[in-house]
């Protein structure tokens, strides 16, 4: 069946595979949201199968999704409800995960025998592990001067991987005119068919809070890929009457790559990408989201909107997420708690809200930078030693 995708901004509807229109902006992909919820029989994400642009497949690639949704009351106290939508828990740490399954799952219907990806980080590895998981070839486009432990992430699952000299922000659109010819079906940040799996994180949300959906949902905001997703799945829901509002999307960024933020805040109809900076979030820190103006779009539309956070807020988030609630993120994945705080100080969000804060990705890839100071004492002397340790 052929598949069909529309121009967020213009409604143009192309047939897929067609990431982006003519007017420049990226297509997607509506969700085919039938009268009733799906049953709970099929493996987690792929409970939404039916409305999904590829078969359920078979295998690994079924672990991805049906992550927990857990309620956080000691993180009340930054002025709302908290509850944490844990996407660390897929099998590459990431909600990733769930639009490389669908992306891999309709290239290898197709018979492709390669994915690709344009990633320095979760994205690369997350294709790399769909890839692996079905049994297809996998390319992936990284900048020249990526860190060493992260290649060492990408590589272990066999992938093909590429240094790229010059613009990486150009690598993203000269993957998506040289793959056709190679063979290799690329899914980017925002491609369609990505961005319908990483929906999914939308749909689970929905359903496990039928038939009242969270008041607002937080997102760590980078490309833009996740922000339309979860915008796309609860307008699709919406319609279809399965819910009966759509929460506020409230999207995050690192200061030091923050121009949705930037225009959110300057009341502009579209983004202007920023000089890159270096940041400790670098999973947020792309200064030219190819989705930015449809993620402008997503927080506008729903009344929520685009805030930032700086390198010490997040890493104090990720430190109040270990300490309060025994969760483990990365640096740019706090950035829904930093901004949630910000937003409840700003009176966005109220105290009886009920707020989801998606944990994005896991800390367990990222080394931390903190001086632990940790004690050293003898054997012998181990008890009054402790004794003295939890007295004071
Ligand atoms: C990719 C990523 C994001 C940002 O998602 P976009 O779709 O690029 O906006 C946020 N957090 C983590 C951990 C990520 O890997
Ligand atoms: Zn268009």
């Amino acid at each position: 069946m052929p598949l069909t995708v529309t121009c967020h901004a213009c409604g143009t509807a192309f047939e897929w595979p067609r990431p982006r229109c003519t007017c420049g902006e990226p297509t997607w992909y509506a969700y085919p949201v039938g009268e009733r919820w799906p049953g709970t029989t099929a493996e987690r994400m792929w409970r939404f199968a039916d409305w999904l642009p590829v078969e359920a497949p078979e295998g690994p690639q079924t672990a991805v999704g049906g992550t927990p949704l857990v309620r956080v009351p000691s993180l009340d106290e930054i002025g709302c409800r908290v509850h944490v939508k844990l996407e660390s828990a897929n099998p590459t740490g990431t909600f990733k995960d769930r639009g490389s399954v669908v992306g891999v799952a309709w290239a290898a219907e197709r018979a492709f025998d390669h994915v690709g990806t344009v990633s320095h980080g979760n994205m690369a590895m997350s294709v790399a592990a769909a890839a692996a998981a079905s049994d297809l070839g996998c390319v992936v486009l990284v900048p020249a001067d990526i860190p060493r432990a992260r290649l060492a992430h990408i590589a272990q699952f066999g992938a093909t991987i590429v240094r790229v000299e010059g613009s990486y922000g150009e690598l993203y659109h000269e993957s998506l005119s040289i793959g056709p010819d190679l063979g290799v079906r690329f899914v980017n940040s925002d491609d369609p068919l990505r961005v319908a799996g990483q929906g999914t994180v939308g749909l689970e949300l929905a359903a496990e809070t039928t038939p009242m959906p969270p008041d607002a949902v937080v997102v760590p905001t980078s490309s833009g890929g996740l922000a339309s997703g979860l915008w796309r799945a609860f307008r699709d829901l919406f319609e279809a009457g399965l819910v009966s509002t759509i929460p506020r999307l409230y999207l995050v960024q690192t200061d030091a790559a923050a121009p949705i933020a930037d225009a959110f805040a300057a009341g502009a109809d579209r983004v202007t990408a920023v000089p890159p900076a270096e940041t400790v979030a670098y999973s947020i820190g792309n200064p030219d989201p190819p989705s930015g103006n449809r993620a402008l779009s997503a927080a506008r539309e729903t009344g929520g909107a685009v805030v930032s956070a700086t390198d010490a807020a997040l890493i104090d988030a990720r430190r109040a997420l270990a300490r309060e609630a025994g969760l483990s993120v990365e640096a740019a994945s706090a950035a829904s708690l930093a901004g949630a705080r910000r937003l409840a100080e700003a009176g966005e969000l109220a105290s009886d809200d009920d707020v989801v804060l998606v944990a994005t990705g896991t800390g367990f890839k990222e080394p931390i930078d903190d001086d632990v100071e940790v004690p050293t004492v003898p054997l012998t002397s181990l008890g009054p030693s402790l004794e003295g340790l939890l007295a004071g």
